[in-house]
């Protein structure tokens, strides 16, 4: 068997629009990393979903009046829809409400007990004494006596962010009906008995000190060091999986026990659908050439890198991850994403007024690898227009134009051959071995700094050639370097596939069919172009004539824009 990638992006949770945090964070990292993959030629899956139950999604269906499954339905489609429009793609996008796994979450579930990885024990819960509801989780909120914060929720307290012991708020308010009236009841739940694991995952967690991001590894090393803490997965609900025991009756399996398996599941429907003879656990889950990259914000380090990989050593069921690339946060003008206090921009909107090339080109800059970074109009702005038109879009239009204006029936194939043994040729060849490597690490924005850096070279050297003072004096130089220009516009197009889709595609399209089909431009992208160079034919000639790639983004537009976010 050879190597294989399971590329996986957290699962969006089905309660609301997705912001440039999560585009920037986690689906954009993971689409490139998934496209540079497929030009090497690699077996890869790019694997997500809809994450679909709990206690946020009953609140707020309930809120919308609205039935839970049109509910999650609704979102799914408006998260698949925006990924569609911001070029991100995956083999396979799921929901976790679905049949599919509902059947995989059991089996990990009953394993699991059955390993006595999982264990009934009887605890005190909040029961409101107006509704009769239980309240755990969300449905609970009150004040937190770590710092005092007057909305700490049942399960988090989002100032200062302690995991919260419901039983231990202050003056605790039912969400359901805003009664004070309640009472603690006796009940039971299941727990899954993490601190039994503690050795066997610290010597694989030692194993990532290297590998894993400055970031995540010292963190998780932190929190994990002096033993780790059994969990509650089930709770008193009514959407949800069953819990598929006699004796626990209403009781469904805990939203984060369910939704990381969806990784799981979801790459069996995928395969399924595929018509592929691969078996989701031998071939890809189980398979020691599998390299598993999860792709997460902070938020979900935890998940990811404690709670799924105890899960999944358990129950035998799936390799633990390799690599955890998780993100910082993206803000907006420096504060964090707010839909309900107006601190936010629609994705949707931004999409329709500038372009996927301009909103992806700025996204990628905006990918917090390593510390937060914050949305600016202006910063949009100063992007696209100084770097992405100014740059590649003028370099390539500019070059293009004049190919297809002065030889219709093409320039000579041998100057761009030529041109292959000079220096700045080299240099170029040396950016991109650089890029493919930082790709290959998941520096998106190193990489995508070579290929900037690429553009700038091209667009300085036909700057200074000056072509079109040539064309008057010296013809046959003024072709060499058109040529060259048409080589190195082929190039800007094939290395943009990864970042920016669209962009590349206009490119390429000037371009005759037999230089653009997927097995010239792989082999291009992996530096052998002996290939390209069979295909290429005496001549260069473009197919169509080249119009302005980048359009550039109105100052006017974007001062309007930026004053609404003036305090
Ligand atoms: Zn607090
Ligand atoms: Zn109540």
């Amino acid at each position: 068997l050879s190597k294989r990638y399971l590329i996986t992006s957290a699962l969006p949770y089905g309660n609301g629009p997705l912001h440039f945090g999560h585009i920037a964070g986690v689906y954009l990292p993971a689409d490139i990393y998934y496209r540079h993959l497929k030009l090497k030629g690699e077996n890869v899956l790019h694997i997500s979903g809809s994450d679909e139950h709990g206690v946020p999604i009953m609140l707020n269906a309930q809120k919308a009046k609205q039935p839970y499954r049109d509910y999650v339905n609704h979102w799914h489609n408006e998260h698949k829809n925006l990924f569609a429009k911001y070029e991100i793609t995956f083999d396979f996008f799921g929901q976790t409400s679905s049949e599919y796994h509902k059947e995989e979450t059991l089996k990990w579930f009953n394993k699991l007990y059955a390993d006595k990885a999982i264990e009934r024990r009887d605890e005190k819960q909040l029961q409101c004494k107006d509704c009769n509801n239980f309240l755990p989780d969300r449905f609970v909120e009150g004040t937190c006596y770590v710092c005092k914060y007057e909305h700490a929720r049942g399960d988090e307290c989002p100032n200062c962010g302690t995991w919260i012991d419901p039983l231990r708020l202050i003056n605790p308010v039912c969400k359901f009906c805003s009664s004070q009236n309640i009472k603690v009841t006796d009940s039971y739940q299941y727990h899954l008995l993490l601190s039994k694991y503690h050795t066997p995952f610290m010597k694989w967690l030692g194993t990532k000190k290297d590998s894993w991001k400055k970031t995540v590894y010292p963190y998780v090393e932190s929190l994990c060091k002096e033993s780790l803490h059994d969990r509650a997965i089930t709770r008193d609900l009514d959407w949800g999986i069953d819990v598929p025991l006699d004796e626990a009756k209403g009781k469904k399996i805990y939203v984060w026990f369910d939704a990381p398996i969806g990784y799981v599941s979801n790459t069996k429907e995928c395969l399924r659908l595929q018509n592929s003879k691969d078996d989701y656990l031998k071939d890809w889950w189980l398979n020691k050439d599998t390299v598993v990259t999860n792709f997460i914000g902070k938020d979900n380090i935890i998940f990811h890198a404690i709670i799924f990989p105890v899960m999944s050593m358990v129950s035998g069921f799936a390799k633990p991850v390799d690599d955890l690339p998780a993100n910082q946060y993206v803000n907006l003008f420096g504060k964090q994403f707010s839909k309900s206090q107006g601190w936010y921009v629609d994705a949707d909107d931004a999409l329709a007024r500038f372009g996927v090339d301009a909103m992806r080109y700025y996204l990628i800059s905006l990918i917090p690898e390593n510390t937060d970074s914050s949305f600016t109009w202006s910063n949009l702005e100063a992007k696209v227009n100084n770097e992405l038109a100014n740059n590649i879009g003028n370099f390539v239009n500019r070059s293009m134009k004049f190919l297809h204006k002065n030889w219709a029936d093409g320039v000579k194939s041998e100057y761009a051959l030529n041109f292959l043994k000079t220096d700045l040729y080299k240099s170029i060849m040396n950016k991109l071995e650089k890029l493919r490597i930082h790709l290959d690490s998941c520096e998106f924005k190193a990489a995508l700094e070579q290929l900037m850096s690429v553009g700038h070279e091209a667009n300085l050297y036909f700057t200074e050639m000056k072509p079109w003072a040539l064309y008057k004096t010296d013809v046959n130089e003024a072709e060499r370097v058109i040529a060259e220009s048409a080589f190195l516009s082929y190039l800007l197009g094939v290395f943009f596939k990864p970042f920016l889709p669209h962009l590349s595609n206009e490119i390429l399209s000037l371009f005759e069919d037999k230089l653009t089909s997927d097995k010239v431009t792989q082999k291009f992208y992996c530096g052998d172009i002996d290939v390209f160079k069979k295909e290429l034919g005496a001549k260069i000639v473009l197919v169509k004539e080249p119009q302005a790639l980048i359009p550039k983004v109105d100052q006017k537009v974007i001062a309007e824009l930026e004053a609404s976010f003036k305090e």
